[in-house]
């Protein structure tokens, strides 16, 4: 039977043989395990096998989540990130239990966001989303509005602008899969060279993993391959 850790160790082995076949710096792609609808001690699982980093989807959950481990297992000191879409009226709880928020794709959720970080906390270390397949996925911010969007997170204070990230409309192609993922890199760069704290992209996720890594991912949002499959929805 395949377990969590077993999962575990065959990604990290396959991040690290792509690191190699596209000559990336050994770890300098990380992995963000996606715990979305997945039970607490699915983490535990994964937290014992060693991984720090987790993602959520969904406030409610996500904050349950959080919660639930800040009170039964705080040594385990995970990092948790907010990657599912956010509705303006939703920040408070996610600014006030999360460390990262990937989803960040207009002005006003920012300000929100910055607004409602607690008092005495790590800024909140963001991530722009980033809309590279035009119609044919609806979330992230057009390409050509995110620099704007980047001087807007840079005013705030209590916001930290660490990168991008992007979820590509599903293709058929390795080419195709690498061709959205290489307009993301370009962007990447563009932002890191006006803002050098800049270091982090968000991109790749089960299904297309390689094609992320080849293109420049940082780090790579895995939840099917570590968990097993979903019993409901990925949308909301
Ligand atoms: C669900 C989800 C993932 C993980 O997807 P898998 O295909 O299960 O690896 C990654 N990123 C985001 C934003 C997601 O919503």
């Amino acid at each position: 039977m395949q377990t969590i850790q077993s999962n575990l160790e065959h990604i990290h082995q396959q991040i690290k043989e792509s690191e190699r076949k596209f000559g990336r710096a050994t770890d300098s792609v990380q992995l963000l395990a996606v715990s979305k609808t997945k039970p607490n001690h699915a983490i535990v699982d994964a937290c014992r096998a060693g991984q720090r980093q987790f993602g959520e989807n969904y406030v409610q959950e996500g904050v349950e989540k959080v919660q639930y481990f800040q009170e039964h297992h705080s040594d385990f000191d995970i990092e948790w990130h907010f990657i599912g879409p956010i509705q303006s009226n939703k920040t408070r709880p996610i600014s006030e239990n999360f460390d990262w928020v990937h989803s960040i794709d207009r002005a006003k959720v920012a300000q929100r966001l910055n607004d409602q970080r607690p008092e005495g906390r790590r800024p909140l270390q963001v991530l722009i989303q980033v809309n590279t397949s035009g119609e044919a996925s609806k979330s992230g911010i057009p390409v050509q509005q995110a620099l704007e969007l980047a001087s807007s997170i840079e005013a705030l204070p209590n916001l930290s602008l660490r990168g991008l990230m992007s979820i590509p409309a599903a293709v058929a192609s390795y080419e195709e899969q690498l061709q959205a993922f290489n307009q993301l890199k370009d962007l990447f760069e563009a932002i890191k060279a006006q803002y050098p704290q800049v270091d982090t992209l968000s991109m790749g996720m089960s299904g297309d993993m390689e094609a992320a890594i080849e293109a420049g991912s940082t780090m790579v949002r895995i939840g099917t391959a570590i968990f097993g499959a979903r019993a409901y929805s990925s949308k909301q």
